[in-house]
Formats: C-alpha cells, sequence, structure tokens
C-alpha cells in the first residue's frame, strides 16, 4: 500500500506537479481529496455520519496522489475476474 505524500502540511496542488506520471488520476484524486475535507469536529464532511476519519473516500484519494506520482507500488493488480468495463 502507497504511503500519503507528505505535503508539509500544505494541500497538494490541483494541477499535477512536475514528474507526475499520471495526471488523470492525479485530478481524480485531488477532486476526490477536496470533497472529504474534515469539518471543525474533526469528521469529514461528506461522509455524516461518519464512523471513522481519514474516511475511505479520503484514503482513496491520498492512495490516488501518492499513485499518480508512482512514489510508490499500488501492489500486485486483482487478478480479472472477467469483468468487462
Ligand atoms: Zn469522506
Amino acid at each position: 500500500m502507497p504511503e500519503p505524500l507528505d505535503f508539509g502540511g500544505q494541500t497538494p496542488p490541483i494541477d499535477p506537479p512536475t514528474g507526475c506520471n499520471s495526471p488523470l488520476v492525479w485530478r481524480l484524486a485531488r477532486r476526490l481529496y477536496a470533497d472529504h475535507q474534515p469539518g471543525p469536529d474533526g469528521w469529514c464532511l461528506s461522509c455524516r455520519p461518519a464512523i471513522v476519519y481519514p474516511c475511505m473516500a479520503r484514503r482513496l484519494a491520498d492512495l490516488g496522489l501518492a499513485t499518480a506520482m508512482g512514489s510508490a507500488s499500488a501492489g500486485p493488480r486483482p487478478a480479472n475476474k472477467g469483468h468487462h468495463w
């Protein structure tokens, strides 16, 4: 599992940074990141009632940002079980 990128407490940029391997994945993950921010009480504003934070969508956003930058392996791809998307 890729580790979340460290932005030094800053919000990740909307546009893919230099060296981004997958700008589309970056933009999708960045949008998800923006939509799943904690509110004043620390719980996700989009996933109420919340159980945990970061919520699943925010964790996927963090994973997507890291994957777009190629900073870590996403691990083995799941076997295709006959899905045709
Ligand atoms: Zn959320």
